[in-house]
């Protein structure tokens, strides 16, 4: 009785604590002012439905992982929300960055960054199918319709207008040629000044790390020019020294997940890491959360007996999320027991960035993180950074499955299907494809996601469904 209303209690106080931060943001921006922002921006009436995250995600799960899953969506809408204020209310601030280009400068700039992609990774979270509309505007004017959604889902966005005024776009050649050209379209269409970064083919040299610190700087001058925000060393080191320290907080959270069961899983650790480290790195929120799960996990390692969840496997999971099936694996902990451990998305062994020595070493360890972004740190270079991470986290974390991301436009992971069968079956490690389009469930349906992976684990791993 008492586990139940703590249950219900959790839920209700996360549920009103998002429709807080909506109403602080329709305070901050006016309400009139934003009741005309709800009918010029569409995706903004779905940002009003966030509560649905807690349902699909929280539903079933024992008391410490119910809440730091509620932590993470309501630290996610407060970022949001945090985001768009800004960016709302100081045009004349705002740059349009891509997702590979993280915030850190720009906030010691004094600018209001909004990341272009942000829209076409959150909104399919609340509702699987709100992208169909941008996807089909993008393909209608002539895209490609076999390209990754992700870009084809922002370009109709861009192509609709429904993308807040801003005063520059800075973007990069990351993480695939999809990615990087879709900047072109937006370019064209906003007729706005544009800097792209150039990152080199291979990362992983003193010589890259060099030759993209003088890209930052050269991004640096450039915005000077065309914006009025102006660069702030001191308010750049105090963002890095917290980012350092949320990165010292995740480490604690990821050793954590090395226990069998694991205390937490899923959300606690990638949402964690998709939402802080490429929206608010360096904000202090954002480690008082991540230090808030970690307690919530320590203490149920702590407990007498052990708080323990009900895990039979261990997954690695290779490439983005699925956005319009973002509870999959709460189905499948419920369904087989399977425990989401860790993610591409999240997972890499980059060093601190090096606050204490000069500010080329600080440009250098962001540089570093830049260049290792997400998707890109494993699509881009040599196959080996592919590989070399997927059999590092097996043994590490011993994981007992590999599932990836099967994103039908994602073309580079695609090319590599072939090698990593192989390898993962000289290493033991099972592997299922998940064949599927990551924003646009019309390609194959959530229901034909369940069928594959209940074919891979009746088949492979000859597990019996728990939950009919
Ligand atoms: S999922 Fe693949 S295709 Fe889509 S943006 Fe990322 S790297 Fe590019």
């Amino acid at each position: 009785m008492k586990q139940a209303i703590g249950y219900y209690w959790t839920d209700y106080r996360f549920r009103l604590m998002t429709w807080r931060h909506i109403l602080v943001l329709m305070l901050k921006v006016g309400p009139v002012k934003m009741l005309r922002l709800l009918f010029q921006y569409p995706w903004m009436v779905t940002l009003l439905k966030a509560n649905r995250l807690h349902k699909k995600l929280c539903t079933g799960r024992p008391p410490a992982y119910h809440k730091a899953t509620a932590m993470v969506i309501n630290g996610a809408v407060a970022g949001y929300t945090n985001m768009l204020g800004p960016v709302l209310r100081y045009p004349d601030r705002v740059i349009i960055n891509q997702d590979m280009v993280p915030p850190e400068i720009f906030h010691a700039m004094g600018l209001a960054p909004f990341m272009a992609e942000l829209n076409g990774i959150m909104l399919p979270m609340i509702d699987p199918h709100v992208m169909e509309d941008y996807i089909d505007a993008s393909e209608n004017q002539g895209i490609p319709p076999d390209i990754c959604s992700l870009p084809k889902s922002t370009m109709g966005l861009f192509m609709k207008g429904e993308v807040p005024p801003a005063k520059a776009i800075v973007t990069s050649n990351l993480p695939c040629d999809g990615g990087m050209s879709s900047y072109t379209v937006m370019e064209n269409l906003l007729q706005l000044p544009t800097f792209r970064l150039d990152i080199p083919f291979d990362v992983n040299t003193p010589k890259a790390l060099v030759y993209f610190r003088e890209e930052l700087k050269r991004m640096i001058q450039w915005l000077e020019a065309h914006t009025p925000g102006r660069m702030d060393w001191d308010r750049l080191r105090e963002i890095c020294e917290e980012r350092n320290r949320m990165v010292e907080a995740e480490l604690e959270l990821w050793e954590m997940l090395r226990v069998r069961p694991a205390p937490l899983a899923a959300e606690a650790m990638y949402l964690t890491h998709l939402w802080y480290f490429n929206l608010f790195p360096g904000h202090p929120d954002a480690t008082r959360t991540i230090r808030r799960i970690v307690d919530l996990g320590r203490k149920n390692l702590e407990a007498e007996p052990p708080v323990v969840r009900p895990e039979k496997y261990r997954a690695l999971l290779w490439n983005p999320p699925l956005l319009h099936f973002i509870d999959l694996f709460n189905w499948a902990e419920k369904a087989y027991g399977v425990s989401l451990i860790m993610d591409s998305m999240s997972f890499n062994r980059l060093p601190y960035i090096d606050t204490t020595t000069t500010r080329d070493t600080m440009l250098e360890g962001i540089g570093r993180n830049i260049m290792n972004g997400p998707m890109a740190r494993h699509t881009r270079g040599p196959a080996d950074n592919y590989l070399d991470d997927i059999f590092y986290i097996h043994k590490h974390f011993g994981i007992d499955m590999l599932w990836v991301a099967g994103h039908i436009g994602c073309k580079n992971t695609q090319a590599m299907n072939g090698i990593l069968r192989e390898k993962c079956r000289e290493a033991g490690l099972r592997l299922l494809i998940i064949n599927y389009d990551l924003s646009d469930p019309r390609v194959v349906s959530r229901e034909a996601i369940i069928e594959q992976v209940n074919h891979f684990m009746e088949n492979i791993m000859q597990a019996k469904r728990q939950d009919i």
